[in-house]
């Protein structure tokens, strides 16, 4: 499946890549022992004609601005383990942008948070400052992983109440809050749907519900760019993360049928 994703990141991407440039190899620790986690077959790949001016593009970071498989560990910080909001030091590693492809995902691979859930209150709107979409349906019932994911964080904090957080492999980070009992613990595993908590109304909360949050880097964003809440699908949209000079991280979403325009966020600069 993963070679099956990155044939089609780089059909798609194809131009961005000279014909001579070496096959890269992804890695993840697991452990002490990096492991190869995906591969590019080379030969399903067709190259662009060379008169295509877009192969003058030199990309040589293109595939770490723009991997749907991002290195995580299970092995987190105190500070991980103890706070919502951290930076994630494999994020920006090479550069000021990275993109997440949610395209890439495929169905099983993803899962509404809260099967049969209803938004009762949106991200920013009415309430301005409002960091998450609040998806209700009845006291104790499961919350699930959004996608596959290590857990980095769970513990009661302050008006989250009892919060989950997982880290994805595409540099995302998903926040699961006001739950009556935790399921999971730091550095569990978890799939698309796994049981990781039930609802409640722990913190600062006044009806049992979720409360939850898509993180980049420890900035949140609106969920409403990863997930349609109204037919719980996953959009099909391209994230374009921005590391600004100031620090900040803004994270703002591309249709696919636009998609063209990532490459205007791609082009280098001189
Ligand atoms: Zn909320």
């Amino acid at each position: 499946m993963k070679k099956f994703l990155h044939a089609i990141l780089y059909a798609a991407l194809g131009f961005a890549l000279p014909a001579c440039m070496p096959v890269p190899q992804q890695t993840e620790t697991e452990g002490d022992t990096p492991v190869v986690v995906a591969d590019f077959p080379q030969s399903e790949i067709e190259l662009p004609a060379l008169d295509d001016p877009r192969t003058l593009l030199p990309s040589p970071s293109i595939d770490t601005i723009f991997s749907p498989h991002k290195a995580i560990t299970t092995d987190f910080s105190a500070r991980e383990r103890a706070h919502i909001a951290v930076q994630d030091a494999q994020r920006f590693a090479n550069g000021n942008t990275e993109i997440i492809d949610l395209t890439l995902i495929q169905p099983e691979d993803y899962a509404f948070p809260l099967p049969g859930g209803k938004v009762i209150s949106p991200y920013g709107g009415r309430r301005r400052y409002h960091s998450g979409t609040d998806i209700k349906t009845r006291a104790n019932d499961t919350i699930v992983a959004a996608f596959d994911g290590i857990v980095r964080m769970a513990r009661p904090y302050s008006a989250y109440g009892n919060v989950i957080v997982i880290r994805h492999y595409n540099g995302l980070e998903t926040v699961y809050s006001h739950n009556s009992k935790n399921l999971v613990k730091p550095g569990d595993r978890v799939e698309a749907g796994t049981a990781i908590a039930l609802t409640g109304r722990t913190g600062r909360a006044t009806t049992e519900h979720l409360h939850f949050e898509v993180r980049f880097n420890g900035a949140h964003f609106n969920p409403n760019y990863v997930f349609r809440f109204k037919s719980h699908k996953l959009q099909h949209n391209y994230l374009i993360c921005k590391k600004h000079r100031d620090g900040s991280v803004t994270v703002s979403p591309v249709k696919k049928q636009d998609a063209f325009l990532v490459e205007d966020v791609t082009s280098p600069k001189e």
